[in-house]
């Protein structure tokens, strides 16, 4: 196993947003997260890159505790995150913003093969690359942010909402290009609210609700559910 979340609980004040999560993710897996607004999805990715601080339960990656390890010392430990609303530097170019997502590395001759794996993946990124990253279209930016990501060459990339406020055909195509890296070798762990996207990309998945875990199952099972098709998938 890459990383097991046992029963972690984070709550902002008083606030409980995660209730005792329990995830497991296998090297090579996509795995999903789903649910509605507020259910805890941004907050478990938040926890697992020590962003947040659990106040009980396990995160174990590699066999290896990572609570209390500092942020940038978990992207360093091999963990990514691209967040919501994707976070570039908006001043900076294509290429500088690239360069600062391998800020912690000193392996050059890697830095600039990921650099051209990264072009590979998105040759937009290659055609853009000295304008500003503020003045991309917002899937242009959405390429950014996972290019940044994967300039720190993760073994586990966590993506937020990929999919929020990008055309349906631009949709299609930043899941295909996820999946490529997926193939490539990188384990994913995904936070949709549009579930059936998310199902469709993914091995398994796991449903939460108010901070809990409410069904997990392999994606193609949680896809014929009678009760994700109610909730999630507005069958
Ligand atoms: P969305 O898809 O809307 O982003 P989510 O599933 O990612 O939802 P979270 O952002 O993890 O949900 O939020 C979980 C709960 O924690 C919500 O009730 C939210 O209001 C609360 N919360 C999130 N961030 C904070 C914060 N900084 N301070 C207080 N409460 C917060």
């Amino acid at each position: 196993m890459l990383l097991e979340l046992d029963n972690v609980k984070t709550y902002y004040g008083n606030i409980r947003a995660l209730k005792g999560i329990s995830i497991e993710v296998n090297e090579g897996e996509i795995v999903c997260l789903i649910g509605g607004n507020g259910a805890g999805k941004s907050t478990t990715l938040m926890t697992i890159s020590g962003i947040l601080t659990p106040e009980e339960g396990r995160i174990i990656y590699q066999g290896q505790s990572i609570i209390s390890v500092r942020p940038d010392n978990i992207v360093q430990m091999g963990i990514c995150q691209v967040p919501e609303g994707r976070m570039i530097f908006p001043l900076l170019t294509v290429m500088e913003n690239l360069d600062m997502g391998a800020y912690l590395r000193k392996d050059k001759d890697g830095i600039k093969e990921d650099f051209e794996k990264v072009f590979a993946l998105f040759p937009v990124l290659r055609e853009r690359s000295k304008q500003a990253g503020g003045t991309l279209s917002g899937g242009e930016q959405q390429m950014l942010a996972i290019g940044r990501a994967l300039m720190a060459h993760p073994k586990l990339l966590l993506l937020d909402e990929p999919s929020l406020g990008l055309a349906p055909i631009l949709v299609d195509t930043i899941f295909d290009i996820i999946r490529r890296i997926n193939q490539q070798g990188t384990t994913i762990l995904l936070v949709e609210q549009n579930a059936q996207l998310a199902l469709q990309f993914s091995h398994r998945g796991y449903v939460i609700e108010t901070g809990e875990i409410a069904l997990a199952d392999t994606s193609a099972a949680l896809l014929k559910n009678e009760q994700v098709k109610k909730a999630y998938l507005g069958e």
